[in-house]
């Protein structure tokens, strides 16, 4: 395939502007983006930062790019305010084995990442599964003289990486060191450091501490900042495309990650880092640490004070694309009410413009006004694309398509008004967009397919019963294993046989 020349801009955090943006590597795109904590159920928020980066994702590959997706799986290290590893707290509250804890949550992350359609990462590696990657990079930054030992933790010395780079630490965050200094809250250790500003990349691990690893220094776990500098250096090298995450991020995570990059490898890991913003719940960041959530399962059953009635995972994934990315977003419930007809009246009007056609006796071959608009309107969806990822424009070229779509099809434009080309044009586009780019689903359609699989799996089903009612074994049992190899169980109960998936 090849790429689709289009002057792209991204809005880059280092500098705070918008720059043209092309690939280190013409035609492929490395991608990091900082994954979940798997110590509770993914909440909305992280839902949308991870729908951002869909769009993203999905945009490249429809220009032709191959994308290298890694996003990880945090499931060791990242501490709560009080010290503790949130997997160890997990564990503790859910008396389950930490392990237990990451494999359920990760589950429950990619179903809930399957249901708001985001396509899987092309790596998705896991913090406790790379930690020797971890501990040389470690090894590698006590060699380059940029940390120290202090009794079995090692410690980032960042006043000595001010100096030896000096303009680096704080651009993430934009914020002088200064001032960067004077907000370091200390969690853990503090006596230990030379500078409260140093960071552990390697911990001791206290008796408390239950995910524990051997290395050269003590028997501990790897600061929560250094897996991502150590993965996206493993996966994509040491300087690639793009990193991305949530705007809480950038201050101390990617800041110390940036650090520890130059640290190990005396390069910038990524040219441009990337940042959505924050979904508020009544104004207020939502974050599992405060509370302040509602969850995905909520906010489709409406069982929560904060909506009055249940909304369905494409028009939760319509309204979040309704903001760009670096706007917060808050939930009302008068919002997503309004994201709701807006979803299904684009629904409705790609049916409606599926199903035109034009009779080539009402075209004259010569290029209308509306012609030129619908190939304008086009054009500025995908400029919204292109510059910084703007879905909010996307959807208002859209709508004002939809709107030439009605009148086309109740009569207000004459029958000639668009021709062929311009009609097969628009169909394509539409589709694209709304489904190959936006990543939306018609939920509509969705209901229908199910009807489908309900009637093919009852029709086997019965063939099944048939052949145990003669007693022919093995055909049900081919039946059976057949099924469970393409995801569907079959259960044998009094009342005959059901099914479910997975
Ligand atoms: P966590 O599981 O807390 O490590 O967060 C996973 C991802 O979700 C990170 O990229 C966070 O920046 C992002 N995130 C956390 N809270 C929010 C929020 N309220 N809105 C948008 N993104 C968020
Ligand atoms: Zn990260």
């Amino acid at each position: 395939m090849t790429i689709e020349q289009r002057p792209l801009k991204i809005y880059n955090t280092l500098s705070g502007q918008k720059e043209p943006f092309s690939p280190l590597e013409p035609g492929h795109i490395g991608m990091y983006v900082c994954g979940p904590t798997v110590y509770s159920d993914a909440h909305l928020g992280n839902c949308r930062t991870y729908v951002s980066f869909d769009v993203i994702h999905r945009y490249f590959r429809h220009l032709g790019y191959r994308v290298r997706y890694v996003r990880n799986i945090t499931d060791v290290g990242h501490l709560t305010d009080d010290g503790e590893d949130r997997m160890a707290k997990g564990s503790r509250v859910a008396q389950l084995e930490p392990m237990e804890v990451a494999q359920k949550y990760t589950l429950g992350f990619h179903d809930m990442m399957r249901i708001f359609n985001t396509l899987p990462p092309s790596i998705e590696p896991r913090a406790t599964g790379h930690i020797p990657e971890q501990i040389e990079m470690v090894q590698a930054i006590l060699d380059n003289g940029l940390a120290y030992e202090r009794n079995g933790s090692v410690y980032f010395n960042v006043r000595k990486f001010i100096e030896n780079k000096p303009g680096v630490y704080g651009s993430v965050s934009g914020r002088v060191v200064d001032d960067l200094f004077a907000e370091t809250r200390e969690l853990k250790n503090q006596d230990e450091k030379d500078h409260p500003a140093d960071f552990a990349i390697w911990m001791k691990a206290r008796p408390q501490d239950i995910m524990v690893w051997k290395s050269p220094w003590s028997v501990g776990f790897p600061g929560w900042h250094l897996e991502c500098s150590a993965m996206s250096t493993k996966y994509l090298g040491q300087t690639f495309d793009i990193h991305g995450g949530g705007s809480d991020l950038k201050f101390p995570h990617h800041e110390n990650e940036v650090a520890q990059n130059f640290g190990a490898c005396g390069c910038a890991p990524a040219r441009f880092w990337m940042h959505a913003n924050m979904l508020l719940l009544n104004g207020k960041k939502m974050s599992k640490s405060d509370g302040n959530t509602i969850t995905p399962h909520e906010l489709f059953s409406g069982d929560s004070p904060h909506v009055t009635k249940g909304y369905s995972p494409m028009v939760v994934r319509f309204f979040m694309l309704m903001a760009h990315y670096r706007s917060t977003l808050d939930i009302t419930d008068e919002a997503l009410q309004a994201a709701e007809k807006g979803y299904r009246k684009l629904m409705d009007t790609n049916q409606l413009l599926q199903s035109l056609s034009v009779d080539p006796a009402d075209y004259d071959g010569s290029e209308s006004d509306t012609d030129r608009a619908v190939l304008t309107a086009i054009e500025d969806a995908y400029q919204g694309l292109d510059d910084d990822f703007n879905t909010a424009i996307v959807l208002a070229a859209l709508s004002e398509l939809g709107s030439y779509v009605h009148k086309y099809a109740n009569g207000q434009l004459p029958a000639g008004a668009l021709s062929p080309w311009v009609i097969e044009r628009l169909k394509t586009a539409f589709q694209t967009f709304l489904f190959d780019i936006l990543g939306l689903q018609d939920e509509a359609g969705a209901g229908a397919d199910n009807q489908t699989v309900d009637g093919l799996m009852q029709l086997i089903l019965d063939i099944r019963a048939g052949a145990r009612a003669q007693k022919d074994w093995a055909t049900s049992d081919k039946i059976r294993d057949a099924l469970a190899a393409a995801g569907i169980t079959v259960k044998d109960g009094k009342d005959g046989a059901t099914w479910s998936r997975g």
